[in-house]
């Protein structure tokens, strides 16, 4: 066993402050300088295990009678504070951070739902989180039912007495749907269960979803919370809003004996905003070993240090462009809910008065039986843009999410999620907007 999610006084770090600003926390939480060397900036702390000062610690430490670091599988102190600041923007009350996204979502999902669980989601979301459901997840004995996210009574109709998490994205990956979060978050607690959202093309600088009625936000690290495309990572939130204690027979994993340390109940233990973390900590994350490494943690907060900066630069970027586009002869249909008419405006105006995020897509004229070619000859001839699986970087990205990101789904899923072939996503980076216009133009008008 190594270590488990540790309340932060008790581990000498800042406790989180959400008095401070969004941009204070983003360059100071976790971290209080007065290190051993007294280092400005938190330090990375390289290294694979930490000693004991006698075995009775580490016994202590072992049986969790103590709360420490034991082993760099599931916590060094330079993860801690990332875990700490990511929980601080998103006002939640504890975090795990892990080594991927997919990670994050995985032991997220088997936290909750591992133990013959159900679990209901979006038929909008990233092809990646599809396989794992549909897969991998289907694989593991943990079936899953996707619904329409605008469809209120489909979620309701969905769920069954095994139902142990609805899932979506607060902003969807690659169409840009607005979850009605709100709506989603009254339907799961209805039923009893909490409600999990990806926020990895939102971000905390744009919307916290923890506000509006989700109980545990999810990050792939790996894009805007980095912004530099160096380096992967994922962050779960728990908000601590969800109660486990109110029907304990469902949610045996936190009140129930947790035979590999004598029958400890979790939920005893560490109480509400804690015990989901020490869960997935002390299981999920020690026994399948998806850990963060300390570096990559380093890499991540010196991106979540101007998070807000970039964001706001993007978002506006991307309207710029999402609006040119939408005037473009060789353009059908831009999928930006800033823009009026967007089905999915209105909503955006709710969640996201700040700024719409810059991962958008549009579709190529044309029908779908000739586009591919002419989707390739767009691609091949940007020149700022580039072809790449990743998005929330510092650079512009382009992607055609039916060859590379999707194109594990079926058409139909593909059409459920919004997906054409004529489909092509770009994530906006922080260069000049006019040299990305005109890029686009270029391309297009060539092709
Ligand atoms: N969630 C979303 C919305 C994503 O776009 C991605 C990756 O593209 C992931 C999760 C998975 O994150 P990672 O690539 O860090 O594993």
């Amino acid at each position: 066993m190594t270590d488990v999610a540790v309340p932060p006084r008790e581990r000498g770090f800042a406790t989180p402050s959400i008095e401070r600003g969004f941009a204070t926390t983003q360059v100071h939480t976790g971290f209080t300088p007065g290190t051993t060397w007294s280092t400005a900036v938190p330090p990375i702390h390289q290294t694979a295990a930490y000693e004991f000062s006698s075995l009775q610690e580490a016994a202590d430490l072992f049986a969790l009678r103590k709360a420490g670091i034991i082993y760099s599988r599931n916590a060094s102190p330079t993860q801690q504070v990332l875990e700490e600041r990511v929980a601080a923007l998103e006002g939640g009350v504890s975090a795990v951070a892990v080594a991927s996204g997919q990670a994050a979502v995985a032991v997220t999902l088997l936290a909750l739902a591992g133990r013959g669980g159900h679990i209901v989601a979006a038929d909008q979301l990233y092809g990646g989180t599809v396989d794992l459901l549909q897969d991998t997840l289907d694989d593991f004995g943990i079936p899953v039912t996707f619904v329409d996210q605008d469809d209120a009574d489909a979620w309701r109709a969905a769920i069954t007495p095994q139902t142990r998490v609805l899932f979506a994205e607060t902003v969807a990956n690659p169409i840009a749907q607005v979850l009605d979060i709100r709506l989603v978050a009254d339907i799961a607690h209805e039923a009893g269960v909490p409600l999990v959202v990806d926020s990895t093309v939102g971000t905390p600088a744009l919307i916290r979803p923890g506000e509006h009625g989700a109980d545990f936000v999810v990050h792939s690290a790996t894009k805007f919370l980095s912004g530099h495309g160096t380096s992967l990572g994922g962050v779960v939130v728990d908000q601590g809003t969800f109660d486990f204690g109110a029907e304990p027979g469902r949610w045996p994993q936190f009140t129930g004996p947790y035979r590999r340390f004598g029958d400890l109940v979790l939920w005893d233990r560490f109480g509400q905003g804690q015990a989901f973390a020490a869960l997935v900590k002390s299981k999920y994350v020690h026994d399948l070993g998806p850990s963060l490494s300390p570096f990559n943690a380093w890499q991540i907060l010196q991106g979540i240090e101007t998070l807000d900066l970039r964001v706001a630069r993007q978002s506006a970027s991307a309207l710029t462009i999402a609006r040119h586009l939408a005037q473009h002869p060789s353009v059908a249909r831009v999928h930006h809910p800033g823009l009026a008419g967007n089905p999915w405006h209105d909503l955006a105006q709710r969640y996201l008065p700040n700024g719409v995020p810059s991962v958008f897509s549009f579709d190529l004229v044309g029908s779908e039986s000739d586009v591919t070619a002419r989707v390739a000859r767009v691609i091949e001839e940007l020149r700022i843009f580039r072809l790449v699986a990743n998005l929330g970087d510092a650079r512009s990205l382009v992607a055609h999410p039916a060859s590379m990101t999707h194109s594990h789904l079926t058409a139909t899923q593909r059409a459920a999620a919004g997906i054409s072939l004529n489909t092509v996503r770009l994530s906006i980076g922080i260069e000049d907007p006019a040299d990305l216009v005109a890029d686009l133009d270029h391309a297009l008008t060539r092709s």
